[in-house]
């Protein structure tokens, strides 16, 4: 691993200075939560800052309130309190469960929430020192003519990553925002809208820039009446990023969809939302027959590529099994 500085930090404040200053110095910097994803990077020379910004000796920043119509996690909150918490559980299940579905029980127990969302891709092309990929700066993607069992079948190109998190499908479900601090001060922005897609920018995964941090995620109430669902399908038991993933909120009455969200995890370089279905499902009884089209309206559209077609029919399924359950 190549030496480093590493400071422990005691402000946003602080933070967001030091980035701004290493940037201006041409200084290669990072911020770390848990650290559980990026020293890995680092031990892997696929990551090499010059400083590391310790975030965790930020104190009070790991919060979670419940105000104004919803809750406010901070972002240094762990995935294990937030599976755990009691209100979040009551409140928020699939945000809870969504949480509790990630990593191991030592990774959540160290792992935060901003970090969780901010994660790097877990393709091992990216991952491998052996390779410069597009995302690193290399000319190609090489799950188009390598092995891409386990990449994008929507929006994808020209990089075909998957989005890492089991949180960010969960959280968009809900309607989340995300409060990010910069030089100019903070804003707080739709969850959704976080996220860039390769075709946009295949160098990273989120809007941050080089000197700004995740503070704050907020998540509203969900409305009376709703249900959320999340169901993640991964290799191994133990421990396995999504294959596939499916978040449903259904807000219901008498039978009949008043609102759905479906987002998708691990079949797309974002959490990806289904618009389309979620029109669909508007005003109708949710039954076996209208769940299914809905997961076919959802998966209208996906590029597989040459050896993970299994993904459109595993995510139609999650999603129609996700929707019977949220009503
Ligand atoms: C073996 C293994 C299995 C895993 N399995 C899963 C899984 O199944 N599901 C899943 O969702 N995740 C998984 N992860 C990913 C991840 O480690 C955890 O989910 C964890 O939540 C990351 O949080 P952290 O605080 O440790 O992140 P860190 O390692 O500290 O940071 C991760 C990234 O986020 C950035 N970051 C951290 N905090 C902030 C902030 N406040 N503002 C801006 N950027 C920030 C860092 O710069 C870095 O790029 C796995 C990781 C490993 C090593």
């Amino acid at each position: 691993m190549k030496s480093f500085e590493n400071i422990d930090v005691k402000s946003v404040k602080e933070a967001v200075g030091l980035l701004q200053k290493f940037q201006q110095q041409k200084k290669s910097a990072a911020v770390v939560g848990g650290g559980s994803e990026y020293l890995q990077l680092m031990k892997d020379h696929v990551a090499e800052p010059d400083y590391l910004l310790n975030l965790k000796s930020i104190p009070g920043l790991d919060y979670i309130k419940e105000e104004r119509g919803g809750f406010r996690i901070g972002a240094l909150a762990k995935l294990a309190e937030i599976e755990e918490h009691p209100a979040v559980r009551e409140k928020l299940l699939i945000l809870s469960d969504a949480a509790g579905e990630a990593a191991s029980p030592q990774i959540r127990n160290a792992g935060t929430l901003a970090g969780n969302i901010c994660q790097r891709p877990f393709c091992w092309y990216f991952r491998s020192s052996n390779f410069t990929c597009l995302r690193k700066g290399g000319q190609l993607c090489y799950t188009v003519t390598g092995d891409g069992r386990f990449h994008a079948i929507l929006g994808g190109g020209p990089s075909y990553i998957t989005h890492p998190s089991d949180t960010a499908p969960a959280l968009v479900a809900l309607g989340a925002q995300i409060k990010i601090a910069g030089p100019a001060g903070e804003r707080t922005m739709p969850l959704e809208r976080f996220f860039v897609l390769p075709q946009v920018d295949y160098s990273r995964e989120n809007i941050l820039k080089p000197d700004e941090i995740v503070t704050e995620i907020q998540v509203p109430y969900p409305k009376s009446g709703s249900k959320g669902f999340y169901h993640k399908v991964r290799e191994r038991l133990a421990w396995d990023h999504a294959i596939v993933a499916v978040a449903t909120v259904v807000q219901s009455s008498g039978g009949m969809v008043r609102e759905a969200r479906v987002v998708m995890g691990g079949v797309a370089p974002i959490p990806w939302r289904a618009p389309k279905a979620e029109g669909f499902l508007r005003g109708k009884k949710l039954d076996e027959a209208t769940a299914q089209k809905a997961g076919e309206i959802a998966l209208e559209g996906a590029k597989p590529l040459k050896d993970n077609i299994y993904k459109v029919k595993m995510a139609q399924d999650l999603i129609q099994r996700g929707l019977l359950a949220s009503v």
